[in-house]
């Protein structure tokens, strides 16, 4: 079952899967510079510092500056824990790709949702796919695995 509703941004008549869903259609979803939707991975549980029951979902969003553009043109991106590795070509007539160690924005991995307790303001995080997330130096990640309690 869908309902249809206006979207926020630009008024545009969307059918959404849910009423939790965002009223935001994909281009207003970009020029926010939003996350694509996904559900949270919060269960519906009440602030778990003063178990106040409101809590503000939020898709993380930092300012950034868009490349090859005009300069200092500041525009919102979605957070996420880190980024994917950027590629180059082995040589000027190879096909054959070798990582760099450098960030590729565009590939990002654990985007960034913030559960804000309405009353105390008590923040927890969620990151989105986090069995994604990719483990390396390179990646700034590294694995902690959890002794069995004995
Ligand atoms: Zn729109
Ligand atoms: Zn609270």
């Amino acid at each position: 079952m869908t309902t249809s509703v206006p979207c926020e941004g630009c008024g545009t008549s969307l059918s959404l899967p849910s009423a939790d869903h965002p009223a935001l259609c994909e281009d207003c979803t970009r020029k926010a510079g939003l996350p694509p939707f996904a559900p949270s991975q919060r269960p519906a549980l009440p602030c778990a510092r003063c178990g106040h029951a409101e809590i503000v979902r939020v898709r993380m969003r930092e300012r950034t500056v868009v490349t090859g553009q005009q300069a200092n043109e500041e525009r919102v991106a979605p957070v996420a824990v880190t980024f994917d590795r950027a590629v180059t070509y082995k040589g000027f007539f190879s096909k054959e790709q070798v990582p760099m160690p450098v960030a590729e924005t565009d590939k990002p991995f654990g985007l960034l949702d913030a559960h804000v307790c309405r009353a105390c303001g008590f923040v927890e995080w969620y990151a989105q796919e986090p069995e994604a997330i990719p483990i390396g130096a390179v990646y700034g990640t590294a694995l902690v695995v959890a002794k069995p309690k004995s």
